[in-house]
């Protein structure tokens, strides 16, 4: 497509700034609309960006700004309540130069990439919430709750899980559905965990699942996932606040092994709970001139391990598919031809994952029995290593016409 094509991007959390730098790198000038007053909430939690995410990022030579941030963490080892070791496995393939994954806060993620953005110069725009789009033969509009519009010749989606876009492409699209889990997490110190530097422990607890990685900082990071079969009402669980939570997992995790009374006695406060949703199948991404990335479009469920990598790599493939074809028309379907499949099978993957973490008692047993030999067959058959092989070819061109 022409360069002076006016993309609009809303939402500049995680797909939003790389998308924006990706954009630059095949010749736009895109302008991103972002609803946070600075740079996106996330606040609170990390996450691991696997190598696909990383290479992704290496692309658009934005993965040092990110690796920076954060440390290796190339492997996670899985123990049952009991102690009992289940298994080891691999975060992501290492790259050629041996990069491994990285665990990092979201919000430094975040701020990684939109200050890296900010210095090539991509321009955004913050304080606008988009409440709706409309659409004629010349162009897009989108309208933001201040009042104000903005209007150019395509308009991208990254507005996460919770997407105003997304109804707008499709006003009957699936909401995102409920994962059965709520998740909290915190950052201790003068903790002593048995476990180096680089290596993630997670512990399917007898009644929750809790994952901690010591940090180079000496810090230990935590996460817990706490099954809660009904989806809570808005603010519901939130409102309950860090002591009641700390409370419950204390409770929860009460006969569990590990370190994780310990880590949970000295956390000061606890992330805000919350409920964790996943969008597995959005039957339309796009719709004319608008089309949606990201957890807009398709949210795994965080124990992937791939929702930021995967919306990363969309937003670089994205860029690629505008940069070769000659339409709208051709460049989305060529995105859509190019990410749905494999992005759809990481999500299966993960629901997997996930319905092991809210396993009744007798499911629990069979788990703790199975998953050593699971978890051996798992490294020998390379069966996860689509998900971390992939790679973008950023010279190549692409055919809009296949
Ligand atoms: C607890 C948890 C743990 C996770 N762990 C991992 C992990 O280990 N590895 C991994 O790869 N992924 C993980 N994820 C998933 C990952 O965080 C998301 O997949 C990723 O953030 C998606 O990026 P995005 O840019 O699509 O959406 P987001 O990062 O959610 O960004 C959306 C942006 O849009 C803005 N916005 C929203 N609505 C509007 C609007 N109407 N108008 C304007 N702006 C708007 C928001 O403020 C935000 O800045 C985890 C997620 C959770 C919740």
């Amino acid at each position: 497509m022409k360069p002076d094509t006016l993309i609009i991007v809303v939402g500049a959390g995680i797909a939003g700034p790389t998308l924006g730098m990706a954009l630059q790198q095949a010749g736009f000038q895109p302008t991103l609309y972002e609803s946070s007053a600075e740079t996106a909430e996330g606040i609170g939690a990390f996450l691991t960006l696997s190598t696909n995410g990383i290479q992704a990022l290496r692309v658009i030579r934005a993965d040092l700004p990110v690796l920076k941030r954060g440390f290796a963490t190339p492997e996670l080892t899985l123990r049952s309540h009991t102690g009992k070791f289940l298994g080891k496995t691999s975060t992501g393939t290492p790259l050629p130069d041996g990069t491994s994954s990285h665990t990092l806060k979201r919000a430094d993620l975040y701020e990684a990439l939109y200050q890296e953005a900010l210095r090539r110069g991509v321009r955004f725009v913050h304080g606008k919430h988009l409440v709706d789009a409309t659409e004629t033969p010349e162009g897009v509009t989108a309208h933001f709750s201040d009042g104000s519009t903005a209007t150019g010749d395509l308009l991208i989606g990254s507005d996460g899980v919770h997407s105003v876009l997304r109804s707008v492409i499709d006003l009957h699209a699936p909401r995102p559905t409920y994962s059965g889990l709520l998740t909290t997490g915190g950052y201790v110190q003068n903790v002593k965990v048995d476990v180096p530097v680089g290596s993630y422990e997670m512990i399917y607890g007898q009644k929750g699942f809790f994952g901690y990685a010591p940090a180079p900082n000496g810090e230990v990071w935590w996460f817990a996932n706490v099954p809660w079969p009904r989806e809570p009402a808005r603010g519901e669980v939130e409102c309950l606040g860090s002591e009641h939570w700390k409370q419950h997992l204390l409770q929860l995790h009460a006969k569990d092994q590990g370190p994780i009374l310990d880590v949970l006695h000295h956390t000061d406060h606890l992330m805000t709970m919350k409920a964790i949703h996943m969008l597995p199948h959005l039957p339309h991404w796009q719709k004319g001139r608008m089309l949606v990335i990201g957890d807009a479009a398709h949210a795994p469920s965080p124990s992937s391990g791939q929702g930021a990598a995967l919306a990363i790599e969309d937003a670089v493939v994205l860029a690629q598919c505008l940069r070769d074809a000659e339409t709208a028309e051709q460049a989305f379907a060529l995105f859509e031809k190019t990410r749905r499949q494999r992005i759809e099978r990481i999500i299966r993957w993960a629901a997997r994952i996930n319905n092991s973490k809210a396993a009744g008692p007798l499911g629990s047993w069979f788990r703790d029995l199975l998953m050593p030999t699971a978890m051996k067959w798992l490294e020998k058959s390379d069966s996860q290593r689509f998900i971390f092989d992939h790679q973008i070819h950023w010279d190549t061109r692409m055919n809009p016409t296949v």
